[in-house]
């Protein structure tokens, strides 16, 4: 294939929401309950068939600087699309979310495509759920993003999620720069390209 068409996707939420856990359980089919697994990747890839062209997806997962406030803008840097995770069951952690989309948005621009995650909804009922609904559904609404509850240990929802994150990401590449062959390909998507293939040799 092609090593220009690679996408870069980050995920951003507090420290314990389940960003790891997310990742493993979509990408890798594995859950660990409590205890961390020491060794995780740094990304994890996928490919996408689209128009005709295959398309390299890379998913950055942090290595834990989010507990202390210290993502280094290297992380976000050139990303298209991220995955923002808060816990349904510690609901404070949606606030976090909502400082994340800021940073995000002053480091990569406004135009970054997010989705929002409601993570280990194996945990709540559907009474909490109600209560959080309409502060989820006004955020959503005025930020235009798409909101799943999700759960790492069961998988639910995390295709749907991903789903979402990568067609909304293709659909506006395609879109806005004249599709991914055309003349107007995204000047910023092909910036974006090239840097991610230099930062695929250290992980911040
Ligand atoms: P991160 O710091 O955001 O990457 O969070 P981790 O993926 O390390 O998860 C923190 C803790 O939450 C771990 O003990 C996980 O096993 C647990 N966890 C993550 N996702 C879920 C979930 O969907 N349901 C439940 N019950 N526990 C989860
Ligand atoms: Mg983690």
């Amino acid at each position: 294939m092609s090593e220009d068409n690679i996408l870069k996707f980050v995920i951003l939420g507090e420290g314990r929401v389940g960003k790891t856990s997310i990742l493993q359980s979509h990408f890798k089919k594995k859950f660990n309950q409590g205890e961390k697994s020491t060794i995780n990747p740094a990304f994890y890839q996928d490919k996408v068939n689209y128009k005709g062209k295959v398309i390299d997806l890379k998913f950055w997962d942090t290595a834990g600087q989010e507990q202390f406030n210290a993502i280094s803008t290297m992380y976000y840097q050139n990303a298209v699309g991220a995955l923002l995770v808060y816990d349904t069951s510690i609901f404070e952690t949606f606030e976090k979310v909502k400082q994340w989309v800021i940073t995000l948005q002053e480091a990569v621009g406004k135009d970054i495509i997010f989705v929002i995650a409601g993570n280990k909804m194996d945990l709540i009922d559907k009474n909490i759920m109600d209560q959080q609904k309409a502060e989820i559904d006004s955020y959503c609404a005025k930020e235009k993003c798409k909101h799943f509850y999700t759960s790492a240990k069961t998988g639910f929802q995390l295709d749907e999620v991903f789903q979402t994150l990568i067609n909304s990401v293709l659909n506006k590449v395609n879109s806005s720069t004249g599709g991914t062959t055309g003349k107007r390909r995204g000047k910023k998507l092909e910036i974006s390209e090239q840097k991610v293939k230099k930062e695929k040799k250290g992980f911040c």
